[in-house]
This record gives structure tokens, sequence and C-alpha cells, in this order.
């Protein structure tokens, strides 16, 4: 299959290629990065355990991700710094190369 022409790619081998990934519910990162983005699609991954409003979010929108594949302290930029939802990872495992790790 040839993915070049998939939306979803933007230059993420800068940053994305070779990476150690691993799957992991989502915390939030800082008080104020609250949330993330798949580095693919921009789906949105939430901590429904941040706060009641969190919760509540998450709740309304099943669209709104959990968990996800996160980097580890492995990557340049650290750990949880660059999300891929459950749907990229399988598209894109491939082409990017990634290992799975099972310890963050
Ligand atoms: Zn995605």
């Amino acid at each position: 299959m040839d993915a070049d022409g998939d939306w979803r790619l933007r230059g993420q081998e800068d940053f994305l290629l070779g990476a150690e990934l691993v799957l992991k519910r989502y915390r939030a990162y800082r008080e104020d990065w609250e949330h993330d983005h798949c580095a693919f699609c921009w789906a949105k991954f939430m901590d429904p355990d941040f706060s009641p409003e969190h919760k509540r979010w998450v709740g309304e929108h099943p669209d709104v991700l959990t968990e996800g594949y996160a980097t580890t302290a492995s990557h340049p930029q650290g750990a949880d710094y660059f999300w891929v939802c459950p749907t990229c990872f399988e598209d894109f495992r491939d082409r990017f190369g990634w290992h799975l790790s099972d310890t963050s």
C-alpha cells in the first residue's frame, strides 16, 4: 500500500521514525497541558481523572481517547511527549518501524 498521499503524514519521520512507543493510559502532562492530540490524525486524548469537567467531557465525547501509544524516556523529547492513537499506530507502525515497549 502506498501511504504517501495520506493526509495524516506531515513529516513525522523527523521525530517519530524508529521511536519506542508504549501503550498506556493518557495522563495530563502538566497542570496547564491537560490534553494532547494524536501526532497523525489529531484525535484528542484526555485524562478523565484530571478534573470533574474532564470526566464529564470524556463521557459526553466518545471520540475522545483515554489511552494510546506514547513516546518513552528513550525519546529525545522524553516520555509522553508524542501520542499516537491506536488506529494510526496500526496504519503506520511498519512505515515508521516503531518498537513497542512494555515499560515507559
Ligand atoms: Zn491518530
